[in-house]
């Protein structure tokens, strides 16, 4: 720290119009990272001024998926994000030496996401999701410690087993005392071409985290939507364009423009 003051994190700050929402999970491969970039774009897309950051240690998948092919570049003590398609994006990643491990403890990562909500020039900004680890880790306070206004959007599958870790990721916001925006299903179903839905991983997971968040919180929790499986979400994220805007047509687009409208 070199004895430098910490710089405020602008969007603590009473007053501070730019909405946070903390995408969580209880596990991984839920598809956090998928949501988390295509409701930034689709926001972006609507005109909102948006911003990413990636504090998925495991993963940091978020550049990839956003298609960033610039680093953050500095200009004196701070950081530019680089963007692409209208999304300013900051990730772990991008301050990790290579492809190796990195061992991160909790102190670690709470210093990482201080200095990418403060350090980081975002300018004004709309809407910022921060893509966090999955599970129920230290980085979850963290987050309710730098940004208290931020709001938790829980990513789960349809699956019972899946639900009951999504639901202990969520009932940090009690602790924490955060709002939770909502519940969001992936990989809800498979729509088949004669137009069945098959339900390859089971059914109900999203409206039993929602529901059972409702009941340990004391204040209503939606379940904001149900995104279904589909090709074209998994080529986007590939391809570095999200699907709401490479295929916006697409079951899983037109299920995550909704989501997104309704945040
Ligand atoms: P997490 O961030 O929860 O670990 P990811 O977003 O990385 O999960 O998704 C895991 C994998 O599943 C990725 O390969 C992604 O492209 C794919 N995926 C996620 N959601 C869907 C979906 N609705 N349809 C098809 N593939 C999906």
């Amino acid at each position: 720290r070199g004895g430098q003051a910490e710089k405020d994190i602008p969007f603590a700050k009473p007053g501070s119009l730019t909405r946070v929402y903390a995408v969580a999970s209880g596990k991984g491969g839920v598809g956090k990272s998928s949501v988390t970039v295509n409701l930034a774009a689709a926001l972006a897309d609507s005109g909102l001024r948006v911003g990413v950051v990636d504090a998925d240690i495991y993963g940091f998948s978020v550049p990839r998926m956003l298609g960033v092919e610039h680093r953050p570049t500095q200009v004196e003590d701070m950081i530019l994000p680089p963007e692409s398609h209208d999304v300013k994006v900051i990730s772990i990643g991008m301050f990790v030496p290579g492809n190796q491990p990195v061992v991160w403890r909790g102190p670690m990562l709470h210093r990482a996401l201080q200095q990418f909500l403060a350090d980081v020039f975002w300018g004004d900004l709309d809407v910022l999701l921060l893509d966090l680890p999955p599970g129920t880790g230290d980085i979850a306070i963290s987050v309710a410690q730098l940004v208290p206004g931020a709001e938790i959007l829980v990513v789960t599958t349809p699956q019972q087993a899946a639900a009951e870790v999504a639901e202990r990721a969520g009932a940090i916001a009690l602790q924490t005392k955060q709002r939770v925006a909502g519940v969001i299903e992936n990989m809800s179903w498979l729509e088949l071409p004669d137009g069945a839905r098959q339900e390859i991983f089971g059914s109900g997971g999203g409206r039993q985290v929602a529901d059972s968040l409702t009941r340990s919180i004391g204040a209503p929790v939606e379940l904001l939507g149900q995104i279904p499986l589909d090709v074209t979400l998994r080529e986007g994220a590939d391809s570095g364009t999200p699907v709401v805007l490479g295929a916006p047509d697409s079951p899983a687009a037109v299920a995550l423009r909704g989501i997104a409208k309704a945040l």
